[in-house]
């Protein structure tokens, strides 16, 4: 089956200032993650390929058959990007999975999100006024937003059309030109996108699709004079570098970064809806995920329990080929990522965590030739070990015990991340206290993982900076901009007669 998919793949062409045209810069390979297979081996964007798209962005962005182009006639383009989108789901689905081995379940997802990012942003871009402000004087007073000009968007593999959507909407409905650079293992769906935008009729320049090395290509579009805002989502000593860089150029940044995101059963939860939610938060999409679920803490009188139940479950997760419907776990993105997964586990091991489930590579002849990894659960460290306070990114959870409220509050918190949380209770005035104790972007009260693009999204601490989604997530990608108009006719008193 994933013979067919093959056809599906883009041929490896990267969309540079509305052309297609083969890069110039390094080769990059992405493999199908389920046996190694080569998918495509292409040649990435350089830094001419990169100079090149940004001076046609610029003319394109400031032509005004874009510039004075009216909301509701951009907001036409980006549905019919939506359109696009939803009318090749299962093309689009089966590139994605190709490129990083996710299922195709979760990547027919993926891309209808993406469709429905478009049409919400063309829905919010449509119905955003701007402000009259309240009048303290003798002029009219107005507060308007214009677009930035030229936006980076810089994504990360985990979930690539869906992270790419949530950037190159908002940022073209803004207005903008975009310049996307996907990252080097999952290349193929953001150029099925420009394919997508392209046919939508978005005029030529105002979209690039650059795939390349994160040092040649990313720093380019990072230092550039002319881009006046990277929007980033990845892994947080990436987005601290570039935080650095943006600093001395004084260009805003968002920042959706990693995390380490503390889920919470209490002994008086619904066991088996926690039970599901812990397993979703952790092992859905492998674990590669930001808001992953990856510390529990249990409280005290039911930790032998639900530790031997969730074990148990954990167990009979179904771990497969990313094609089969029934794989609930599929490969890791890459041979490398799994070798650093592994090697995060046998650090936890050394420092005296106990593994209850998986911990290893599965064998068998599905496996053999593909990136997986067992679903893992972890015991025996406090919130002190490493394996509590970095980021693994993949299936593993560590479980720890808790005696109350306060006690909870304070592990929970005791991160340097705060992206995500979920609370598992009855007591639902006990899930607002802790909710709103927890310093994490977004908290789940007995659910897990769960979406929606009207709601803001991003992180606390060193898991972001800026929210991306929501009817505001189109002003991140403007300039306010505040307009006095005179009332009175008259010159101003302090002049005195002419
Ligand atoms: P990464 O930081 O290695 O790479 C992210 C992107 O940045 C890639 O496109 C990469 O090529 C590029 N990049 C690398 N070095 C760069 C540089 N010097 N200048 C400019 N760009 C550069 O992250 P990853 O391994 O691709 O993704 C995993 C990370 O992403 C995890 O930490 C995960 O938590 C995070 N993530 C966060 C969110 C969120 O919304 N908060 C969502 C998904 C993933």
């Amino acid at each position: 089956m994933w013979g067919e998919a093959m056809t599906d793949l883009p041929d490896g062409k990267l969309y540079v200032a509305g052309e297609w045209t083969t890069g110039s810069g390094a080769e990059i390979t992405s493999i199908f993650p389920a046996d190694g297979s080569v998918n495509r081996v292409l040649k990435g964007a350089s830094e001419a390929d990169g100079l090149a798209a940004i001076e046609r962005a610029k003319g394109a962005q400031a032509d005004p058959a874009w510039r004075n182009l009216r909301p509701h006639e951009r907001a036409r383009i980006l549905t019919r990007i939506a359109d696009g989108i939803e009318a090749n789901v299962d093309r689009i689905s089966r590139i994605q999975t190709m490129d990083t081995g996710k299922t195709l379940k979760e990547t027919r997802a993926l891309a209808a999100s993406a469709a429905g990012t478009f049409r919400y942003f063309a829905a919010a871009l449509e119905t955003a006024d701007e402000a009259l402000t309240t009048q303290r004087g003798d002029a009219l007073t107005m507060s308007v937003h214009e677009p930035l000009g030229l936006v980076a968007a810089i994504t990360p593999w985990n979930s690539p059309i869906a992270s790419d959507a949530q950037k190159v909407a908002p940022a073209l409905a803004a207005g903008n030109a975009v310049l996307l650079k996907p990252a080097s293992w999952s290349p193929l769906v953001s150029l099925e996108l420009a394919r997508i935008v392209e046919e939508a009729g978005l005029p030529k320049g105002l979209f690039s699709v650059l795939p390349g090395a994160g040092r040649e290509i990313g720093n380019l579009l990072v230092e550039h004079p002319d881009i006046a805002k990277v929007s980033f989502t990845g892994g947080t000593s990436t987005g601290r570098a570039l935080a650095r860089k943006a600093a001395e150029k004084l260009m805003p940044v968002s920042l959706e970064l990693g995390g380490k995101s503390p889920t919470i059963v209490f002994a008086d939860a619904d066991i088996d809806q926690a039970i599901a939610g812990v397993l979703y938060g952790i092992f859905s999409s492998s674990g590669q995920s930001c808001i992953a679920g990856a510390r529990l803490f249990v409280e005290r009188p039911i930790y032998d329990s639900f530790v031997e139940r969730l074990t148990a479950a954990t167990e009979r997760l179904r771990v497969g080929h990313p094609f089969d419907p029934a794989t609930q776990v599929a490969p890791l993105v890459h041979f490398d990522h799994r070798a650093s997964v592994a090697k995060m586990v046998d650090a936890a091991r050394a420092e005296g965590a106990e593994v209850l489930a998986g911990g290893r590579a599965p064998a068998g002849e599905t496996y053999d030739k593909g990136a997986f990894y067992l679903p893992t659960i972890l015991t025996g460290v406090d919130n002190s070990a490493t394996i509590c306070r970095e980021e693994v990114f993949g299936p593993v959870l560590v479980v720890l015990p808790f005696e109350d409220e306060a006690d909870v509050i304070a592990q929970g918190n005791d991160s340097d991340y705060g992206l995500a949380s979920g609370i598992w209770t009855r007591d639902f005035p006990r899930a607002w206290r802790i909710g709103r104790a927890l310093r994490t972007g977004t908290v789940w009260i007995n659910t897990y993982k769960q979406f929606s693009i009207s709601t803001p999204f991003g992180g606390e601490k060193e898991s972001g900076v800026g929210r991306e989604k929501g009817r505001d997530g189109i002003r991140a990608y403007m300039a306010q901009k505040s307009i006095y108009t005179d009332l009175t006719g008259k010159p101003l008193a302090w002049a005195g007669a002419a």
